[in-house]
């Protein structure tokens, strides 16, 4: 620490010898959350849906080339839609077209090119660590196979895709540290398709994927049972990681770790968020992969081994999904844009905006380890990262009860916490940290003096220089934010 803040100074006192010129005006401070999530407009959502059933249907077996009605329509406009967003950013988005030709019976039952339109758009510091936003563009009504009839899909998934194209509209404004990534996919009701195609594109590119946030079905608030909730989003996420398989379950039924995967890290995320922003949402956090017996795209995602949750509704409306348009017992059935609650759309994307602006100006979380069986302390360890080792940044080491839902104990630490010196006399042991390696290359330990390792669940988060805060990652098996791999083979013994 000394030598670093040494050569701070050095540099300091060289400064006014160079700095002859005026300096140019400092960028102007990043928006708040709050203020980027109030650029998302309940009036362009509206308009993306309508435009989007204006396309008859989005089947994916539908047309790929009329030009009004069917899949590939509604595809070429979402490129058009990215490519004026882009322009209005000074080009700031890199439209990527990954694409499958898939055979799949019986849902894909003849060669069928199966394409998503992703909108990129590159971190200014960070750039390989990728924040994504999907949602699916195909439709369906009652018989899957139906391609032909028309299937307006307004909320299934005309809400989702909506939310991503709003959300590359409002963010390509502003900057930010790591790459945003708005996704919309095709052939998830012929089964989680487009997920699977941009998983793999992620994979090709090298991405290290920290988060999808997969939103299917957001924009409805009441139930065919006239149940009505408009204040609550639903986060689906996986609490033992299934990437990993057998091997993660094994280290977790011996050190714990049912309930701390990424995702499950990432769903506590967006709650705490949600209650910060004040939008009028809470999250209700549903601690299991989707709903019941169900599926999405986000589960194509975590079978890569990439954090991931599912947005939806706080009650479904069974009358209005996967329904041929139709009037049975005076009883209407269909996903139609009438059936919608827009003012709730605009507060879920809304939640996925702030949540999307907060990953990418904060740091990756790190990879913490813990140890301290038989032991009266528990040391918590982990290596530093980039954007919250040097400068301001730090880190908050986490703790709660293994049966508590959510974090319970915290405390700062790290070059960038005033009272550095202060923790340190208050009996935590910072582990001397090396100034000429690179940050990632820094080592971090902590240890907690009368806290018994056996009781509690342990996490860190990391914090960048102006606050932002990344999400928790468990001190567990499989609880850093990339693909599990296997730890190295222990030494043999002499
Ligand atoms: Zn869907």
């Amino acid at each position: 620490m000394k030598r670093l803040l040494l050569v701070g100074l050095a540099l300091l006192a060289a400064a006014p010898v160079t700095a002859q010129r005026r300096a140019p005006a400092p960028p102007p401070p990043p928006a708040t959350l709050t203020a980027l999530a109030d650029e998302v407009s309940e009036y362009s959502l509206r308009g993306y849906v309508e435009r989007l059933v204006g396309f008859g249907t989005r089947h994916t077996l539908s047309a790929q080339d009329h030009p009004t009605r069917g899949i590939g329509a509604a595809m070429r406009w979402t490129e058009e839609e990215f490519g004026r967003i882009s322009r209005a950013c000074g080009n700031c988005l890199t439209i990527a077209k990954p694409e499958e030709i898939v055979t799949r019976p019986p849902r894909v039952p003849n060669p069928t090119r199966i394409w998503n339109v992703v909108a990129i758009q590159r971190g200014t510091t960070d750039p390989n660590r990728v924040v994504i936003i999907t949602g699916h563009i195909d439709s369906r009504v009652t018989d899957v196979m139906n391609a032909t009839a028309d299937a307006p899909g307004a909320n299934d998934d005309g809400s989702g895709t909506a939310a991503v194209i709003e959300a590359a509209r409002v963010l390509s404004r502003h900057r930010f540290p790591a790459t945003i990534v708005y996704a919309v996919l095709s052939g998830e009701e012929q089964g989680l398709h487009g997920g699977r195609i941009l998983a793999n594109y992620a994979r090709e590119q090298g991405w290290q994927v920290e988060a999808n946030l997969n939103n299917d079905i957001i924009g409805n608030s009441c139930g065919s049972d006239g149940v009505c909730d408009s204040s609550n989003v639903r986060v689906f996420s996986e609490g033992l990681r299934w990437q990993g398989g057998v091997e993660i379950r094994g280290q977790v039924r011996s050190q714990g770790g049912e309930n701390d995967s990424p995702s499950r890290n990432l769903s506590r995320y967006l709650a705490d968020l949600a209650g910060d922003l004040g939008l009028g949402l809470d999250v209700r956090q549903i601690w299991r992969n989707d709903r019941f017996g169900r599926g999405g795209d986000h589960t194509e995602f975590l079978n890569a081994g990439f954090p991931a949750v599912r947005l939806s509704v706080a009650v479904e409306d069974y009358d209005h999904q996967h329904q041929d348009l139709r009037t049975e017992n005076g009883t209407v059935y269909g996903d139609t844009v009438d059936e919608m609650d827009f003012p709730y759309l605009r507060k879920v994307t809304a939640l996925n905006v702030a949540a999307l602006a907060a990953l990418a100006r904060a740091p990756m979380p790190p990879e913490p380890t813990v140890e301290g069986a038989v032991s009266t302390d528990t040391t918590i360890t982990w290596r530093g990262v980039v954007g919250a080792t040097l400068g301001n940044g730090h880190y908050v080491v986490r703790w709660r009860r293994t049966n508590a839902p959510q974090w319970e104990h915290s405390i700062r630490t790290g070059p960038g916490v005033p009272n550095f010196r202060g923790i340190h006399a208050a009996g935590v042991v910072i582990g001397e940290a090396d100034p000429r390696a690179e940050a990632e290359r820094w080592s971090f330990s902590i240890r907690l003096p009368h806290v018994r390792v056996d009781d509690w669940t342990f996490g860190v988060s990391s914090v960048a220089a102006d606050g932002s805060e990344s999400p928790v990652a468990s001190a567990l098996p499989g609880g850093a934010f990339r693909p599990y791999t296997p730890p190295p083979p222990a030494p043999a013994r002499q």
